[in-house]
């Protein structure tokens, strides 16, 4: 499968839609799932293009992992979660319907199950209201 340089994360990177940022360095960047399937729900992306796992630069891995470490330490700790469920999808049969790599964060509470992949929108609202907390979260 090609790259195709108009999926919605190469739009967000290069600032032609908004996304609820995270964090941001030379090689990655974190922002709010708008479809959360648990609350806190967050992905990071490398900035180096590929469509998945499968045809990435393993130079991007050490780069990408470290913001994963980074937000899902403050994921978790925002939103006072038991632990954290991290995962990646790669080609339609496997529920990727994003082409561009990126790694889920989901912070878990006991006995609480996962939403629906790409189910429902959430509000803006608490999307902004989680985010902050992450963010804050980060900076400690
Ligand atoms: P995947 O199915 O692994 O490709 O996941 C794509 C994820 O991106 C889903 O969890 C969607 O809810 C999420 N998503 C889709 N569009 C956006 C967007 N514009 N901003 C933030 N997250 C998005």
């Amino acid at each position: 499968m090609t790259y195709d340089t108009n999926n919605i994360f190469a739009k967000i990177l290069r600032g032609e839609i908004p996304c609820e940022k995270l964090y941001e360095d030379e090689h990655t960047l974190a922002f709010m799932d708008i479809m959360p399937q648990a609350e806190g729900h967050c992905l990071v992306i490398p900035k180096k293009p590929s469509t998945g796992l499968l045809d990435a630069d393993p130079i991007v891995f050490a780069s990408l992992f470290s913001t994963v470490q980074k937000v899902a330490r403050a994921a978790k700790a925002a939103m006072q979660a038991d632990g954290v469920t991290v995962m990646q999808f790669n080609g339609a049969a496997a529920g990727q319907t994003v082409f561009h790599l990126h790694v889920h964060i989901l912070p878990r509470k006991d006995g609480i199950a996962l939403k629906a992949h790409s189910g429902q929108m959430e509000k803006s609202e608490i999307i902004k209201a989680n985010a902050e907390k992450i963010r804050a979260a980060l900076t400690i």
